[in-house]
């Protein structure tokens, strides 16, 4: 393995200020230096006034006690007697109340930011849990090895793909993040390091990846990457309309690395909804188009949502009619990330933000299902701006609270209006408990205890694995009613 430095990332010392999601500064006072060569073993900062800090929908939002910034993956946790309960953030990438802790002690974890080594014959990337997968792909892609699995930003920290078991395009291939994590340590909040893996700390391993932050910190973790020939895929485009043919579809790629749908939801009342399926694979190429270029991002969040529903059916349109349905070739970050072209764009939907409604459905009853959600949301005079599907394998995580599961997930960004919203994402967790799906918590802040427990049965198993220490706003809101597990 080559070992790199402190300091010596792909990055080096040049990562932003911590920013919260919305992109703007935290007040975290001061900055532990990465420059000199002594971890500092106190030299994590507090804030004084700490802001409000949104999740990535801006709703919900929840005020910490205290935020304090890690620089270095040897230091100690706060202790618990003054900060309690704790949590790690990464990038704040996720939507709902997971990475949220209303009046405890949210722990910064961008300054870690480090690869620790990297065995380019094998493709095994040790690292800190707090770098972006963006940076580790400028390193790895260059070199013929990919992330195995990535979501639809490259925005996230290997412990924020960890803490959500993400899933990508490719996971009825590959699975979920967690099925190519090798080890990683955990720093519990009593002081002990445990390097978990599959062999070792077996259960903590397990009740880590998907653990949503609470099981302890993870300080670095160690991947096996895949072999890519480049950055280019070659991706087709199918239009299609309505689930029966999404399925076939799904059914007739299902040999392609990686699959996934837009759908247009803003179709006429009555209509099924139309979509636009990609599939794409990597290939030999000498040469393939450039990586999207950055364009301008929202600057600040206005105080009204912006995307109008007649404005999306345009851009709609436009999406359906330039479907590329002949193989082209496509650069993996235009395939991969569409938007992070445009930075801070969560910021479009206002003030008072917008939500995601991920679910996954059985394979059984997935198709009735999907017609009861548009039939409802239809009822609710409320279109998703945004809709995606895909259909997850049966390749079955590591994860205790996994939320992939075999059948097909829909997601759904929906602008929040208030009660409205909240009583149709009630109606639509309802369909999915009346199916046996699951609603993904990354992506949620409404959630009933009573649902949330349905669909994740191993939470008895989880629970004591919890760090004491460690809580969320989105743990102490589905765990509010519960019944300790016997
Ligand atoms: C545009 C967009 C597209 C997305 N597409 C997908 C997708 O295709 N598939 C998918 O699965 N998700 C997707 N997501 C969601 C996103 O991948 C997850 O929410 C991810 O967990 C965010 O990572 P983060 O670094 O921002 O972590 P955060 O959101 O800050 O934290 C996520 C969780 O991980 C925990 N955590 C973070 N770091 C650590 C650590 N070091 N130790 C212990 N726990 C930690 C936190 O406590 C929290 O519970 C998308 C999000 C966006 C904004």
């Amino acid at each position: 393995m080559s070992h790199a430095g402190p300091g010596t990332g792909p990055q080096g010392a040049d990562r932003p200020d911590d920013v919260a999601p919305g992109g703007d500064p935290l007040p975290v006072s001061t900055h532990a230096s990465k420059a000199g060569s002594t971890p500092a073993t106190t030299g994590n900062t507090a804030s004084a006034t700490p802001p409000a800090l949104p999740s990535w929908g801006n709703h919900p939002q929840a005020a910490p006690a205290r935020v304090q910034a890690l620089h270095w993956r040897d230091e100690p946790l706060p202790t618990p007697a003054s900060a309690a309960p704790m949590l790690a953030r990464g990038n704040g990438r996720s939507y709902g109340d997971v990475g949220l802790n209303h009046g405890g002690t949210v722990l910064l974890t961008r300054g870690l930011d480090r690869v620790i080594a990297f065995d380019c014959q094998r493709g095994i990337l040790r690292c800190e849990a707090g770098i972006l997968l963006d940076r580790l792909l400028e390193l790895t892609v260059p070199q013929g090895w990919l992330l195995p699995v990535l979501p639809g930003t490259a925005q996230v920290t290997v412990g924020g793909a960890i803490g959500n078991d993400i899933h990508g395009k490719n996971h009825h291939q590959a699975g979920s993040f967690g099925c190519h994590v090798r080890a990683f340590e955990l720093l519990r909040s009593d002081g002990t390091r445990l390097e978990c893996s599959p062999d070792h700390h077996a259960e903590l391993f397990a009740a880590s990846i998907g653990g949503l932050g609470l099981t302890g910190l993870i300080t670095w973790v160690e991947l096996q990457l895949v072999p890519v020939p480049g950055p280019w895929l070659l991706a087709t485009d199918t239009r299609f309309t309505g689930w029966d043919a999404f399925h076939e579809l799904s059914r007739a790629h299902a040999a392609a690395q990686y699959t996934v749908a837009w759908l247009d939801a803003l179709v006429p009342s009555g209509q099924p909804w139309r979509g636009v399926f990609s599939h794409g694979d990597f290939a030999a190429l000498d040469d393939g188009p450039a990586p999207p270029k950055a364009r301008a991002g929202v600057p600040f969040t206005p105080p009204l949502c912006l995307p109008r529903a007649g404005a999306v059916r345009v851009l709609n349109g436009q999406r359906w009619r330039r479907a590329r349905t002949d193989p082209a070739p496509v650069h993996y970050r235009r395939f991969f990330f569409p938007l992070d072209a445009i930075g801070h764009w969560n910021r479009l939907y206002g003030r008072r933000g917008f939500v995601q409604h991920q679910c996954v459905l059985p394979p059984q009853v997935a198709i009735d299902s999907l017609v009861q959600i548009q039939a409802t949301i239809a009822a609710s005079g409320q279109p998703p701006l945004l809709a995606v599907a895909k259909t997850f394998g049966p390749l079955a995580s590591p994860g205790l609270l996994s939320f992939p599961r075999p059948g097909t997930t829909l997601a759904l960004d929906f602008p929040f209006r208030g009660e409205p919203t909240v009583a149709l994402l009630a109606h639509l967790d309802a369909i999915v408990a009346e199916a046996g799906g699951a609603v993904y918590p990354a992506k949620d802040a409404h959630l009933s205890g009573a649902h949330f427990r349905q669909f994740f049965p191993a939470w008895q198993r989880f629970c004591p694995l919890v760090d004491p220490a460690f809580s969320s706003s989105f743990w102490r809101r589905v765990m509010a009613d519960a019944k300790p597990p016997p």
